[in-house]
């Protein structure tokens, strides 16, 4: 079933926040003093949401939206930098 029926989101909207997470996700990684990148989920996303919390190395980001999101809103994890050099 396609994650629009579970959550009550247009397929529209679904690809516009799949194609947002993506163009996102790019930039972290062509950036070189972002080392990790940080998968950040609200306190009150769904269990699916909350299983991906977590840093990863930029080469194994897990995608977003998360397919199996069960939340009504949908997805709202989003990507967030991780850097090493606070006072470069
Ligand atoms: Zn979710």
């Amino acid at each position: 079933m396609p994650s629009s029926e579970r959550t009550g989101l247009s397929a529209e909207s679904v690809a516009k926040r799949k194609s947002e997470a993506e163009a996102a996700l790019k930039r972290m990684q062509a950036n070189s003093r972002i080392s990790k990148i940080v998968i950040a989920v609200p306190g009150d996303a769904c269990p699916a949401c909350q299983a991906v919390f977590g840093t990863y190395p930029k080469d194994q980001v897990p995608a977003l939206p998360m397919e199996y999101c069960t939340h009504p809103l949908g997805c709202r994890a989003s990507y967030q930098p991780f850097i090493d050099e606070l006072f470069p």
